[in-house]
């Protein structure tokens, strides 16, 4: 049975962006594989930034943490959104809980070459961190998955076969 430290970076991502999505990925059903973004992301990551070392945090894994104890993601998409964001603030959440005290995020997108700085605050990204983790367990333990998003939200999603052509 899942439990809260099993939630991970990408359980959040998904929180946030599709709760039907965060659900298919945890029953394990994973198509990744078949979606060219998702190549495309990866590539972006062994290729673009590579001195940068993975940390795994056991139910998490982030891309990078520097000396000064910020945290670094690899986006290969050209904004943020508010899953990435989330996300980063899962992955300082997590480092602190474990004694490490993460100054923030700054996330890096590679279509843009632009960065984007998440100055992690306590009084507010503790509790929302906790909620987030709180509400993916709850998506997860639905028996049935969440709705379909409208179909314009659904671009670069690895499940648009699985939702739109069954
Ligand atoms: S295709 Fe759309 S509805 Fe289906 S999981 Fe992905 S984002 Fe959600």
């Amino acid at each position: 049975m899942i439990g809260p430290e099993d939630i991970g970076g990408v359980h959040i991502k998904y929180l946030h962006h599709c709760r039907r999505q965060l659900w298919l990925y945890s029953r394990g059903f994973r198509p990744e594989h078949l979606s060219e973004l998702v190549q495309y992301g990866q590539a972006v990551h062994d290729t673009s930034y590579t001195r940068m070392s993975p940390i795994d945090l056991g139910g998490a894994r982030l891309d990078h943490i520097d000396g000064d104890l910020w945290v670094h993601e690899v986006k290969s998409s050209g904004k943020p959104t508010a899953a990435d964001r989330a996300q980063a603030i899962h992955y300082c959440h997590r480092l602190r809980a474990l004694g490490i005290p993460a100054r923030g995020a700054i996330l890096h997108y590679h279509k843009t070459r632009r960065t984007h700085r998440i100055p992690y605050d306590p009084s507010a990204h503790d509790h929302q961190a906790r909620t987030d983790i709180t509400t993916a367990l709850d998506t997860i333990t639905q028996p049935s998955p969440a709705p379909r998003l409208a179909r314009h939200r659904c671009h670069g999603c690895s499940y648009l076969d699985y939702c739109w052509n069954p």
